[in-house]
């Protein structure tokens, strides 16, 4: 997954990242570790079964270089019954190697030099990466914590849009806050994106997994947005997959191929036999994935009212595997931000977590902002969560 890579930028050097060094010192420590958002439990056994079987019957080779029509066909399916949304599986959709290289593939095709890409700030780290790949600007629009959630600024948003702006990449449910983006905020990106007629390309790997009755709505499937949106998502974070990365895009037949003519010189294709069993996955798996919903919702509550016992400002997320908490209370000489106290705290109390300026340009308004705060991931099981929660009662307060 990008969070474990190092991030490689054109004329850089590939450098261990925050994920891979606080990993690392999770792993030495034997720390409860609450850092890396991957699940220790997989997915589903008849999913896993349908991809032994088609290594037996021999889908080993090549697939499609749009992915099987199976798989096509069913994700088209999924888009029809969750949100209305209609797709020729012939032309409108493409399978990718997970999300990450749907992400890629669409910003090397879509954008270049002299171009501006705007996203929310904190985001994702492998969105800042592959826009650094395609050479266009990187700008950000603040998802600020207010009233116990985190709010896109409208104003801040109408500001970052402007006429270089050619693509708005958006991410909702959104890691690593855990925001669902509501209706209204949905429209707002919507409004500036007709305004200076940029695409819209929507990260929606976490689209299943939103709790307490929130909604996720896809921006394709707001008035006239389909035309101008490239929608991507993945099986690993809805089935429990995340290492067989199948992923896809899907949009508008044009983009789609252009999208494509970048995949093709990346990968080709890939995961020939988990390409059917995700297939039927999708077609047959509501209840695996609202049974997963379910015990995410629950060990999110365990993980929520701990960190807020022992003494953190934790928000509650409407959906992801994220909760983000204001560390201030703990930070002191040693620590003086949520940076130090991520990397002091496996080997200090053994629990690992993810300072939130690792999802921030540094130096930033919001990197300043966040500076104290860190994440937490609750897609563990409930012991190693009850763990944590008990090894960080013995943290001193600082002050
Ligand atoms: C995990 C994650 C991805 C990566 O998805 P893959 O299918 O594993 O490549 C993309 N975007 C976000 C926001 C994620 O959290």
């Amino acid at each position: 997954m990008a969070e474990a890579s190092g991030l490689a930028v054109p004329g850089g050097e590939a450098r261990p990242t925050v994920f891979a060094e606080i990993s690392a010192l999770a792993l030495a420590t034997g720390a409860a570790n609450l850092g890396q958002g991957f699940p220790d439990a997989d997915g589903p056994e008849w999913v896993r079964e349908l991809a032994v079987q088609a290594i037996r019957d021999g889908i080993n080779q090549y697939p499609a270089g749009r992915g099987s029509r199976a798989l096509r066909g069913a994700i088209a399916d999924h888009q029809r019954r969750h949100y209305g949304i209609e797709l020729d599986p012939e032309r409108e959709v493409l399978v990718t190697a997970g999300a990450t290289e749907a992400i890629a593939a669409t910003l090397l095709a879509l954008v270049g030099p002299g171009d501006e890409v705007v996203t929310l700030e904190p985001f994702y780290d492998s969105h800042a990466a592959s826009i650094a790949m395609s050479g266009a600007a990187h700008v950000t629009v603040p998802l600020a914590p207010n009233d116990g959630g985190f709010a896109l600024d409208a104003e801040a948003l109408d500001a970052a849009v402007g006429e270089r702006t050619r693509v708005i990449l958006l991410n909702t449910p959104h890691n690593p806050t855990g925001t669902v983006l509501t209706d209204a905020e949905l429209a707002a990106v919507a409004a500036a994106a007709r305004r200076v007629g940029a695409l819209v390309v929507t990260d929606e790997v976490y689209e299943h997994l939103v709790f307490d009755g929130n909604v996720h709505t896809p921006i394709a499937a707001l008035p006239g947005m389909f035309e101008r949106t490239l929608t991507i998502s993945s099986a690993g974070k809805s089935f429990s997959l995340t290492g067989w990365k199948i992923g896809w895009v899907s949009g508008p037949a044009e983009l789609v191929d252009a999208v494509m003519a970048v995949k093709q010189f990346l990968t080709y294709s890939g995961g020939a036999p988990f390409q059917p069993a995700i297939a039927r996955a999708l077609t047959d798996g509501a209840g695996d994935i609202a049974e997963l919903r379910g015990s995410l919702a629950a060990r999110r509550d365990v993980l929520v009212s701990g960190l807020r016992e022992v003494g953190f400002d934790a928000i509650v997320p409407g959906g992801t595997y994220f909760v983000c908490a204001d560390a201030t209370p703990f930070l002191g000489h040693e620590t003086p931000d949520g940076a130090a106290f991520a990397r002091a705290l496996p080997a200090a109390i053994g629990v690992a977590c993810i300072p939130v300026s690792a999802f921030c340009r540094s130096g930033s308004p919001t990197a300043e902002a966040l500076a104290n705060w860190v994440r937490f991931t609750f897609v563990k099981d409930e012991a190693t969560i009850r763990t944590a929660i008990d090894r960080l009662r013995g943290l001193p307060r600082s002050g």
